[in-house]
Formats: C-alpha cells, sequence, structure tokens
C-alpha cells in the first residue's frame, strides 16, 4: 500500500474493509472520493457518522430504526410474527407487500461450528413475545443446513405454547439466502408456506 501517499492509501485500507471490496474496487472508490467537490465528500462523510449515530435496533423486534420502537412495530397488529436472520432481511420481506404482521430479527442463526448457541441469538426475546394473540410465527430464516436447524429449533419451543409454525415453502434455492431470491419465488415460498 506504500506506493500511494498516506491520505489516499488510507483511504483504500478503509474501503477495503467493506464486504466484496477487494483492492483494485478500494482503490476505484478512493479516487472517486478524490474527485468529489468538498461538498460532496462532506456529505459522503457526514452519511457515515450519521448513520453510525442514528441507527440503533429495535427494542422489540430486533430491526433498523431510528427510535426505541420501529414503525412496523408501533403501526402493526402482532397477529403473525415473521421470524428472520438479518435487518436485511425484513426488508427482502416488505418488498412483496403481502406479509402483514411483524417481524422478529434473529440476528444470527444456531450454528455450533460457529459457536454460536440459542442464547447468542435472540430466541429468549422472541418467546416473551408470545401471547394468545399471535396466530401464527413464520420461519424465514435461510433455507441452509443453520437456517433449517435454526427454524426446527424454535418450531420445538413454540409448539407447546399452542402457535401455528410456518415455514417458507421450497422455491428459495437450498442454500440460498432471502436477500438474494427474486421476488416472484420469495412470494411464492410466502404464500405457499406450510405448517412446521
Ligand atoms: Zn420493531
Amino acid at each position: 500500500m506504500d506506493v500511494f501517499i498516506e491520505p489516499i492509501g488510507r483511504l483504500i485500507n478503509e474501503f477495503s474493509k467493506l464486504p466484496g471490496v477487494g483492492k483494485k474496487t478500494a482503490q476505484r472508490y478512493a479516487y472517486r472520493i478524490i474527485n468529489m467537490t468538498d461538498a460532496e465528500a462532506k456529505e459522503f462523510a457526514e452519511a457515515v457518522i450519521s448513520c453510525k449515530r442514528k441507527v440503533r435496533y429495535c427494542g422489540v423486534c430486533g430491526n433498523f430504526t431510528e427510535e426505541e420502537v420501529c414503525g412496523i412495530c408501533k403501526q402493526r397488529q402482532a397477529t403473525a410474527i415473521c421470524v428472520v436472520k438479518e435487518p436485511k432481511d425484513v426488508i427482502a420481506m416488505e418488498k412483496l407487500h403481502e406479509f402483514k404482521g411483524v417481524y422478529h430479527v434473529l440476528h444470527g442463526v444456531i450454528s455450533p461450528m460457529d459457536g454460536v448457541g440459542p442464547n447468542d441469538i435472540r430466541i429468549k426475546e422472541l418467546l416473551a413475545r408470545i401471547n394468545p394473540d399471535v396466530k401464527e410465527v413464520i420461519m424465514a430464516t435461510n433455507p441452509d443446513v443453520e437456517g433449517e436447524a435454526t427454524a426446527m429449533y424454535i418450531a420445538r419451543l413454540l409448539k407447546p405454547l399452542g402457535v401455528n409454525v410456518t415455514r417458507l415453502a421450497h422455491g428459495i434455492p437450498v442454500g440460498g439466502e432471502l436477500e438474494y431470491t427474486d421476488e416472484v419465488t420469495l412470494s411464492r415460498a410466502f404464500s405457499e408456506r406450510k405448517s412446521i
């Protein structure tokens, strides 16, 4: 990296910390910043800082929000809870405009290989949300090994509570992720969900 003068090298180094950004791309991003006007560069830097400062997790569902409780939790009835791995999965589901219930973001899935156990993700918080008004819990974790195992684990805990637990139908490629599933496929997987 020492072929670059210090400020540019530093910026390239920061960009290469982003997922999917290699050295070449980081370099391109850095050059683009250098070519920005002062106002554009300031706007860019401020967006980064403001995101860190303002975004937090909803105290109920765990999704991103600027407030204590997110807009979805505030506005919708919790008769159906859709359980997902990460906040980006909420976006994937919301794009369908089909699900009218609320979400529960686990912030991970059970993965013994990575040392992630049931207590490391937001399962306790999900159980605490179950009451007689909750008619259905939809397990929308990714259809990979960890996602399936997590769905099954949670379903076993929920069943004695008398709640109908469903799983997105297959059609999402095995090992695939909700985020990268096209909307038609995800929409079908949602409408054809089955009790587990
Ligand atoms: Zn929420």
